[in-house]
């Protein structure tokens, strides 16, 4: 997950929509961003506090740029997803149907890595090729598994 500023954690599992992986490092900043952890079902102290809004990203696409002063830089396009969650008489709803879900793409943001030292270009590369390779069969297997899905239950009714 990116960092963005002051923020507390939100501390869920839910699946991906795209990937089914998965995701579990959401961030808020509803509360007094203090890097506290606020999990469902938590009893917070604020009456005017109607819902919060949380966030994470799920990386979906790693792009190797360059080495440059010993930092590697690789590129990464994410799904961003957050959620609203409903504040009922001051517990934070543990029910995930309850909460409102949006994504959206990621436009492309750079993250550098310290290169290790035995850690050559080509491993690099070598890498993100295997983590996109993942993440693709991934994507894949999900999509398959909806198609499936829907024409098994459309045709039988
Ligand atoms: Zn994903």
């Amino acid at each position: 997950m990116i960092i963005t500023g002051m923020f507390d954690y939100f501390d869920c599992d839910v699946k991906c929509p795209v990937c089914s992986n998965s995701v579990s490092d959401f961030q808020t900043k509803d509360f007094d961003r203090c890097f506290d952890h606020y999990q469902p079902g938590d009893l917070v102290d604020r009456r005017s506090l109607k819902s919060i809004r949380v966030y994470t990203t799920c990386p979906h696409l790693r792009v190797f740029e360059k080495f440059e002063n010993d930092i590697m830089y690789i590129k990464t396009q994410s799904l961003w997803i957050e959620y609203i969650i409903p504040i009922i008489r001051g517990h934070i709803v543990r029910d995930q149907n309850l909460w409102r879900r949006s994504t959206h793409e990621l436009n492309v943001s750079g993250i550098r890595f310290h290169k290790r030292d035995t850690f050559t270009e080509q491993d690099a590369r070598k890498e993100v090729e295997v983590w996109n390779k993942k993440i693709t069969d991934d994507i894949r297997i999900t999509e398959f598994e909806r198609k499936l899905h829907e024409e098994i239950y459309t045709t039988k009714s």
